[in-house]
């Protein structure tokens, strides 16, 4: 579905970019916000959102190529907030995945494009 990042009425993630429905922010930008997943797969999982309202992350680079690369950039600052980069240290816990579902196939749930940070504890290779 073609999407021009207006916000749309019945998107979750839209209402939480508003203040609609309540999220624990991590950080925010002009253009991104990070808030914490309410189920949570790991120590650390965030999810980074443009505030525009694109159905998923190919969409929104298509779009909206900048927001992308905040996206992306949002990212790794959560991770470095997080203490889960490489530079942090060694070993299982140390390191973090970022994760674009896209497409119901793929686990998306939520069609709003969004990042997940993913750390804090081992990772498994493929994943599910
Ligand atoms: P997806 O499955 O689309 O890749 O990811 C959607 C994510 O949104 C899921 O990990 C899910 O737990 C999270 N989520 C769903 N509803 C809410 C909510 O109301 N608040 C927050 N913070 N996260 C949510």
């Amino acid at each position: 579905m073609a999407s021009n990042g207006e916000p749309q009425q019945d998107c979750l993630f839209c209402k939480i970019v508003a203040g609609e429905v309540p999220a624990t922010l991590v950080r925010e930008t002009d253009t991104t916000v990070a808030f914490r997943d309410i189920n949570p797969q790991a120590p650390t999982h965030v999810l980074v959102i443009p505030k525009a309202h694109y159905p998923d992350a190919a969409s929104l680079a298509a779009a909206a190529p900048e927001v992308a690369a905040d996206v992306l950039r949002e990212a790794g600052e959560v991770a470095a907030l997080e203490k889960i980069t490489p530079a942090d240290g060694e070993g299982p816990g140390v390191g973090y995945r970022v994760v674009f579902n896209t497409g119901a196939g793929a686990g998306q749930t939520v069609f709003h494009a969004h990042a997940h940070v993913l750390g804090g504890r081992g990772l498994e290779w493929p994943p599910g």
